[in-house]
Formats: C-alpha cells, structure tokens, sequence
C-alpha cells in the first residue's frame, strides 16, 4: 500500500488534504456527539527521524522532521471537573474527574490523555473540564509516533480549554513526563519536542541535553522523505530497548571511574572510549561506539544539508544503518532487507531503519522523479524475500502542533 500527500502550496492547510478532511471529520462527529460546534479544533503531527537513533536517552543529537500525518482533536470547555473524550479511531468514549485521574485499563488510547491531564494537574495548572473527539492517520505503534501526536493534540486541547498556553519547549518536555509516568513508557525527549516544535520544510537538528534546537531546511524539489513500514510484528522491543539502555549506563560507569565528570555517553569522545576498551565487555563496547559514532554523523550531517550535500547526507544514513545494524544490534532481517532494496534504487541518497528496531520503519531519501520505481523496486523485493508487504508513505516536512480554530 502506498500513502501519499499531495503536492504542495504555501497554506498548512492545503498541504495536507488528509488532516483537512480529519479536521472536518472531528467537527462533524463533534457536532453529532455533543449538538454544538467545537470551540476549538487543534493538531499534531507524527515525526520521522533522519538520523540520530538511540542517541536521545545518551543526552545527544538527533535530526528529526514534523510529518503529514498528525491527530486532531475538537473540542469545548466544559464548567465542571469532566473530561469526556470519543476516539474516532477505537470508536470509544471515555470520561473521567478531573479531581481522581486513574490509569484506564481497558479504553488504553485514553491513558495518554488523561497523563497530558495528570502532568498539568502536577505542574501547577488548571485545566478545565472538556467535551472532546479526537482522531488521527498517524499509524499507530508503526515508529512514527502517534504517541506523541496524541499527547501534544491534548496539551493544546486542555490550554485551549482552561484558557491557559504553555511555551512549546515546555509543552513537549511536559508530554515526555506525562508518558513516563503515567502510561509508564521510558521515553527520550525527541517525539515530543519535534511533534511540539517542527517546521515547515526543516528537519530540526535538536541536542537532548540542553534542548538547544535549530530548524535545517530540506532541499525545496526534487527529495522526496519516504518511509517504509516493514509490518513486522515488534515483540522484543521493550525488552531490548530497555536492555540496551542499561548497555549504554554500563559504558558510562566504566569511563566515569576515572573522570567523574562524565554522565552519559554525550560526554565521550570515540578516543576515549578506545581508551577504555579493554575494560568493558565487547557488547557493551560496541553499544557505545554506535552512540559515540552516531552523534558524531548528526553533527556531520547537519553541516551537509546545510551545505547542500545530499549525497554525503545519505551516505551518513547508510553508515548510520550499518551501526545500528553490527554494533547497536537493532536491526532485523525485515528492516535489513528493506534498506538493502532501498540501497538498490538508482535515485536513492540513502536508507536506514529508523525508531527502536527490531521492526517498524526505515527512512530513506529519494530523488522525487524515482519515488514510483522506489516503490515497485523496493515492495517486489521485500515481499519476494520475506513474504510480507510493505507500507509506504511518502512524507514532507511539516509543521509543529498548533491550534486550527
Ligand atoms: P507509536 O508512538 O510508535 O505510534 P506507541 O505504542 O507509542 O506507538 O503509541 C500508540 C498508541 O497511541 C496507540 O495504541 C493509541 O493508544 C494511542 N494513539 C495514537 N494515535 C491515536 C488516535 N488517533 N486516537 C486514539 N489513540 C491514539
Ligand atoms: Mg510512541
């Protein structure tokens, strides 16, 4: 299946058929559900990231862009303690106080409204009671983060109904803490801030540590963002995503014995892991290099796209993928063929699987004139080698959440 926006004006809004008819769609549906028009009808997108993977919980680099696929959400203020949420997409309702904000275990998708919720309670804000219908075409636990896009959605729809807005740096740093401690995930920073803060046509080059963040344009033709969803179920991913965190931990205990000026894996050079060698296990070792390594490519590629050099971009993709892949362990087979497909395609800058692994997604960047033979060349191949088909979506830059109405 392949998913595509249309190209291309200057309005959000026309640049995105699909969320224009997702915005009429939630109004419509509101207006059915509560006999009014919202009040307010607010976005947010999905994210894919370029490069810069498993970097984000090491402190370091990442250089991700906002996508066409976002959840939407209407809705009204209401003057008591409920919150009553209809998801267009589980086709479900659900309500709760304000003043006793439980975990749902059985309407799951509400738990990341009610953390948004919860974190505001926390911090100090007031949100007020909402009638609401949310719905979205970020695809769901695919890599691109319909999480995120939930989360902020509802940020933006609690400040417009309490009458109340939070700086957006603040907003993505408040949803990572709403998904870490109410939906219980461990997540890093990068979802939620490119979600809260993208830019139209720009991937975001952002430092994890201080939250320092710089739009880069993409070229304005001719490269087009494709992603691949390789529809591999993703079952060892909790696990091996928390292991190799703790991996990671691990490398920084060793080096910080002798400087215990360094905290993360963002405070060491490739020289003095290479120092420290023979002091770590060979696993945990390479896990290091690939992060050292990684923020390493972010820097550079960074300085490429800004120069106008896609074709070194995409080399640092491919090399980025051949880390993950040999020395973070990540990959699969269904993501390796995938990218070996893309890799294959004349017309194509570079491809690397992009997320947490073990499935999902990859990344690549094409020459827009070879986007339809990167579909047909790389969907026979994968299907031919592995008896799956994939998903394709071609994307573009888009911008961070925002309030429609
Ligand atoms: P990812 O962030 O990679 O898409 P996650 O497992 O972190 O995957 O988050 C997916 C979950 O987010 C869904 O299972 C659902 O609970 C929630 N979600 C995302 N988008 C929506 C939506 N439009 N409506 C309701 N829930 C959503
Ligand atoms: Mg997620």
């Amino acid at each position: 299946m392949v998913v595509r926006p249309r190209r291309n004006n200057n309005s959000h809004l026309e640049s995105c058929p699909k969320t224009m008819s997702q915005i009429e769609t939630v109004c419509r549906e509101f207006h059915d559900l509560f006999g009014m028009e919202p009040e307010f009808v607010v976005r947010a997108p999905g994210r894919v990231n370029l490069i810069g993977e498993h970097t984000d919980y090491n402190d370091g680099f990442v250089f991700p862009a906002a996508i066409n696929f976002e959840v939407v959400i209407a809705g009204n203020r209401r003057n008591d303690d409920q919150v009553r949420i209809h998801s267009l997409v589980f086709h479900q309702t659900s309500t709760y106080s304000l003043n006793k904000i439980d975990y749902d275990g059985e309407y799951k998708w509400s738990n990341y409204v009610r953390a948004i919720s919860d974190q505001l309670v926390k911090t100090g804000h007031s949100p007020s009671g909402m009638n609401a219908v949310v719905t979205g075409n970020v695809p769901l636990s695919s890599g691109l983060s319909s999480s995120a896009a939930i989360e902020v959605s509802s940020c933006l729809a609690f400040e417009a109904s309490g009458r109340f807005t939070i700086d957006s740096v603040d907003r993505a740093v408040l949803c990572q803490s709403a998904e870490r401690q109410f939906v219980g995930v461990n997540c890093g920073i990068m979802d939620q801030f490119v979600s809260a803060n993208g830019v139209k046509d720009h991937a975001l080059f952002l430092d994890t540590r201080s939250l320092d963040f710089r739009p880069v344009p993409l070229p304005e033709t001719g490269v087009s963002i494709v992603v691949c969803d390789t529809n591999k179920p993703r079952g060892l991913v909790d696990s091996q995503y928390n292991k190799r965190r703790s991996e990671c931990e691990e490398a920084v205990s060793v080096i910080a014995q002798t400087d215990p000026d360094i905290t993360s894996l963002r405070d060491v050079t490739m020289e003095q892991l290479v120092v420290h060698e023979g002091e770590m296990k060979r696993e945990v070792f390479r896990r290091a290099r690939h992060v050292i390594s990684e923020n390493n490519r972010v820097l550079k590629s960074v300085d490429l796209l800004e120069s106008g050099d896609i074709d070194g971009f995409g080399k640092l993709m491919n090399e980025s993928h051949v880390s993950l892949q040999k020395d973070f362990e990540v990959s699969c087979l269904e993501l390796d063929t995938m990218v070996e497909a893309a890799w294959n395609v004349s017309g194509v800058y570079g491809s690397r699987m992009t997320g947490a692994g073990f499935g999902g997604c990859t990344v690549s960047l094409v020459k827009s004139d070879f986007v339809d033979q990167f579909e047909q060349q790389v969907q026979a191949e994968y299907r031919a080698k592995t008896g799956l088909d994939a998903t394709i979506y071609v994307c573009s830059a888009e911008a961070g959440a925002s309030r429609i109405r």
